[in-house]
């Protein structure tokens, strides 16, 4: 039962309300859920790659203006007097100065045949002196093209470490005299990564166009010794250069990532911007939650509402329906509580009231349609279909109790001389007449009716036969004894009256038997000479004389 009173059937009003609640909460619910996640999610991306675009650009603005000075900076050594003049003394002095003033690793000065002269690292030993960097990439182009140049990654030929070296060449008279060229750790330029930080939540590298990482990768040491430590799929994002994009994909550590490129130092290396999609995400995530309990929350204060607004349309339905259900099982006289509607909408108090005029009219109607039924019009006695109706029932109840039953069948003598001599019409009024002297005459436990033409059955329950003679020796007499009088017209009328008794004969046992016998006696009495009473009994009819 409480399910069914929870899941209503879905055939009625309230389960159809129900239905149709679920589903327009639901619609609602997407028509305002995609939307707003879709423009959600793609402010999450814009933003996210607007905030990626003004990093990388910050990062690479500085990177490319920390290069340009230390490019200048060497040529600015290369071009110096005591350099080009080839003085050792002053030169080493003003490198190993000048070092400690910037983040270079190393200056080094090479010869025209490119043999190091000099570097601050092995400034009194002989490490660096010697050495041959005539097949570096960065000398060759020195001397051919006489331009400054920043190398790749390199190993050092002096320190053994990953370097990249800024080279300048030295020119004097237009010759080319050496190369001057200042070395920097990889561990700076890591630094000045994490300097350039610009309150980012991801993390950033640099990588080669070989793919070697020149930076840490989230704290871990750089991968220099591994060949192509980056993974293919970043490295073709990367070269891609497509800046305005942004990427998704598995970072060094297997993590998902939302990914920007950016080129610097003329498209040799790549700051690459990475942020854990989670991260990234977030915002989207904590509103996405906020729309959903919104969603919910709303949808269930809407479904409340509504089924509040269902009652008040359901129930007065269902008072309404228990009104015509009485009004089908003959209950005419059922009204609905219009008290009890006042709280629902006008509509349905006016069905109320309308509902309640017409059981009302209903009743009135089958009233008076029941007793025009049972009744005669002329006379205002019950009629024949009255009789056979309530007979037998009334007979059956004395049946029951042991108790009495009596009939009295009355005709009048000679009527139809009566309408022959006065009319029709004179003959409906003695037959009022007689009726009413006979209704006068009798007891109100007993039922009289016009039984056809001018013939009344009166039956009397609990009723001796003996009383029974009594009242219709009664009515016989006041019907003789009181003509009919209208108009100076005087009509004398008798009747001849039959009885029979439940009781006194053996071979009644039902009401039909009962009224059949009275006929007989009516038959007698006529044929007696009428004005008259004839019994049945058990003998078979007899004088009533003696029991008077
Ligand atoms: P008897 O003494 O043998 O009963 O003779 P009777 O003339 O009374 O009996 P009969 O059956 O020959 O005639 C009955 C008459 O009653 C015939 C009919 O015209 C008349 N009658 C029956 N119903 C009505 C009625 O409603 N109004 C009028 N005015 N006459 C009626
Ligand atoms: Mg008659
Ligand atoms: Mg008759």
């Amino acid at each position: 039962m409480r399910v069914l009173k929870k899941f209503p059937q879905p055939n009625t009003i309230k389960g159809q309300l129900h239905r149709t609640l679920v589903w327009i909460t639901f619609i609602i619910g997407l028509c305002i859920f995609i939307p707003t996640f879709y423009i959600e999610y793609r402010q999450t991306i814009q933003h996210q790659n607007e905030e990626m675009t003004h990093y990388l650009d910050a990062q690479t603005y500085f990177f490319e203006s920390w290069l340009s000075e230390r490019s200048s900076d060497i040529h600015t050594i290369a071009n110096l007097d005591f350099v080009k003049d080839y003085n050792v003394e002053k030169s080493q002095a003003f490198f190993q100065d000048f070092k400690e003033k910037t983040n270079f690793t190393d200056l080094i000065f090479v010869n025209k045949e490119g043999i190091v002269q000099f570097d601050t690292v092995t400034e009194y030993s002989t490490n660096g002196a010697g050495v041959d960097v005539n097949d570096r990439e960065y000398f060759q182009i020195a001397k051919k093209t006489k331009q400054a140049y920043i190398t790749d990654i390199l190993i050092s030929k002096v320190t053994n470490q990953p370097i990249i070296a800024f080279a300048s060449p030295i020119i004097n008279e237009q010759q080319f005299n050496g190369v001057v060229f200042g070395t920097v750790n990889l561990n700076t330029i890591d630094q000045l990564l994490h300097e350039s930080r610009v309150g980012f939540l991801g993390h950033a590298y640099i990588v080669n166009q070989d793919g070697t990482m020149l930076t840490e990768f989230n704290n871990k040491p750089q991968m220099f010794s591994e060949n192509y430590p980056v993974d293919e799929h970043i490295m073709n994002f990367a070269l891609k250069n497509t800046t305005s994009n942004l990427d998704i994909y598995k970072d060094a550590n297997g993590k998902w990532v939302l990914a920007k490129s950016k080129p610097i130092n003329q498209g040799k290396w790549f700051i690459l911007s990475e942020i854990g999609l989670l991260e990234a995400y977030k915002p989207l995530i904590i509103r996405f939650l906020w729309i959903t309990f919104c969603l919910v929350v709303g949808s269930f204060f809407t479904i409340k509402i509504m089924l509040h607004l269902s009652k008040k349309i359901e129930e007065p339905i269902q008072q309404l329906l228990t009104g015509v259900g009485k009004v089908e099982q003959g209950y005419y006289d059922y009204q609905i509580n219009a008290q009890q509607m006042a709280p629902y909408a006008q509509e349905f108090q006016e069905l109320c009231s309308s509902f309640n005029e017409m059981s009302a009219k209903v009743r009135k109607d089958t009233i008076l349609l029941k007793e025009l039924s049972i009744t005669c019009q002329l006379t205002k006695l019950y009629n024949r279909r009255y009789l056979i109706e309530q007979g037998e029932l009334v007979f059956q109840k004395c049946l029951e109790e042991q108790n009495h039953c009596s009939c009295i069948a009355i005709d009048i003598d000679f009527f139809k001389k009566v309408n022959d001599t006065y009319g029709h019409l004179t003959g409906d009024e003695v037959l009022k007449h007689v009726a009413n002297i006979i209704t006068n005459s009798v007891r109100r436990i007993d039922i009289i009716t016009r039984y056809g033409g001018e013939e009344f059955v009166i039956l009397s329950p609990n009723t001796t036969l003996e009383s029974a003679v009594k009242i219709a020796e009664r009515v016989r007499q006041h019907v003789e004894e009181n003509p009919y009088n209208a108009d100076n017209l005087e009509i004398n009328v008798t009747v001849s009256i039959g009885i029979a008794g439940f009781g006194h004969s053996k071979n009644i046992s039902t009401f039909y038997e009962l009224l059949d016998s009275a006929d007989q006696a009516l038959y007698i009495a006529k044929k007696s000479g009428r004005n008259q009473l004839r019994v049945y009994d058990k003998t078979g009819i007899v004088d009533t004389s003696q029991m008077l």
